[in-house]
């Protein structure tokens, strides 16, 4: 191991040097460049302590959030490829356990991860909204698939939300039908066209059943319109008269 001074350390950001001299211990070990301790006394006190460095490490956590937070993310970027290769390590060395754990993890994690979402979606708008967009590109079958099956599951969820909402934006739905109406008349018409055609018994039946029921009601209105058309007439016949 080449000869490394703690200030020559300190000037390349190194974290541990080595001047090959024995550490109180014995130990012919590098040391740490922040507090000039031996690396190998350190473990050693590490593997003695854990559950006290555990402890230790916990409350700097709850001390300092932020920070660690930071130093997790910098660690995690700059060790992507290492921590990828432990992870995959760890899966082969017991597949069973890893899936479990998986499994496990959204259950018992429902809040942070919700939470976490929340935050990423704050921070991320617009990286969302594309990536959404690609994605519903990409795989408009399998969408199309989820929503059939979303419908299928929560019928009545879905009738209570949409009773719900046209209660509260009656105007609003009305001018967005008006809206519609106006833009898609052909369609509209043709859809009617066709659903008639497809549907001629049943409607046939469902007139018979209304005049059934409403049988004063027609002949009233029956009744009111020979009364318009003889005042129409009657007006027509009064200007043709002055005339
Ligand atoms: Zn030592």
């Amino acid at each position: 191991m080449d000869i490394v001074t703690r200030k020559e350390a300190k000037e390349r950001g190194l974290a541990r040097y080595f001047t090959g001299k024995p550490c109180p211990h014995g130990h012919v070990a590098e040391r740490w460049t922040s507090t000039s301790r031996c690396v190998e006394c350190e473990r050693k006190y590490r593997e003695a302590n854990l559950e006290k460095m555990r402890e230790a490490s916990r409350k700097y956590y709850e001390a300092n959030p932020e920070k660690e937070r930071e130093r997790k993310r910098k660690y995690r970027e700059a060790n992507r490829e290492k921590i990828l290769e432990s992870q995959r390590k760890r899966y082969e060395a017991n597949p069973e356990k890893e899936r479990e754990r998986k499994r496990k993890y959204p259950e018992a994690n429902r809040e942070k991860i919700r939470e976490r979402k929340r935050k990423y979606y704050e921070a991320n708008p617009e990286k969302i909204r594309e990536r959404q967009r690609k994605y519903r590109e990409a795989n408009p079958e399998k969408i199309r698939e989820r929503h059939r099956k979303y419908r299928e599951a929560n019928r009545e969820k879905i009738l209570e939300r949409k009773r719900k909402y046209y209660e509260a934006n009656p105007e609003k739905i009305r001018e967005r039908q008006r809206k519609y109406r106006e833009a898609n008349r052909e369609k509209i018409l043709e859809r009617h066209r066709k659903y008639r055609e497809a549907n001629r018994e049943k409607i046939r039946e469902r007139h018979r059943k209304y005049r059934e029921a409403n049988r004063e009601k027609i002949l009233e209105r029956k009744r009111k319109y020979r009364q318009g058309g003889l005042v129409e007439k009657a007006k027509r016949k009064r200007v043709e008269d002055v005339r």
